[in-house]
């Protein structure tokens, strides 16, 4: 999508601090990072919200948090722990409309989230 920021860091217009990516997924480092390490894991096909997720992008999502997963090992936190959140719309605290989950750690977290 042509005015998504995100489609944008996919596309390589604008930077970003790529940390994973391969055919299907893409991850980067968060420019306001709520944590010691803070990335977000896309799809890189464009998809707004949680809501427009559809039947066939069921391997999609899996293929998110496989990415989290490895990422996090590589940033040496599988083990001390890591949280993981995907934000829909206003409510939810969603400000850039391409889905992302954001995964955060190296620091504990608390609950229940503000
Ligand atoms: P959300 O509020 O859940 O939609 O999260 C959007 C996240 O994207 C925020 O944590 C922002 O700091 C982050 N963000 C926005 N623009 C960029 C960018 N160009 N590169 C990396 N992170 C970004």
């Amino acid at each position: 999508m042509s005015d998504c920021i995100f489609c944008k860091i996919v596309s390589g217009d604008i930077p970003g601090d790529i940390v994973y990516q391969d055919d299907d997924v893409l991850a980067f480092r968060d420019l306001s990072p709520q944590a010691p390490v803070h990335f977000l894991v896309i799809p890189k096909k464009h998809i707004s919200t949680i809501n427009d997720f559809q039947p066939e992008d069921a391997s999609l999502v899996g293929k998110l948090f496989l990415a989290a997963k490895t990422i996090a090992k590589q940033e040496g936190m599988d083990e001390s722990g890591y949280r993981c959140v995907m934000n829909c719309n206003d409510d939810g605290g969603q400000t850039v409309h391409h889905i992302h989950l954001h995964v955060m750690g190296k620091r504990q977290m608390t609950w229940p989230p503000g």
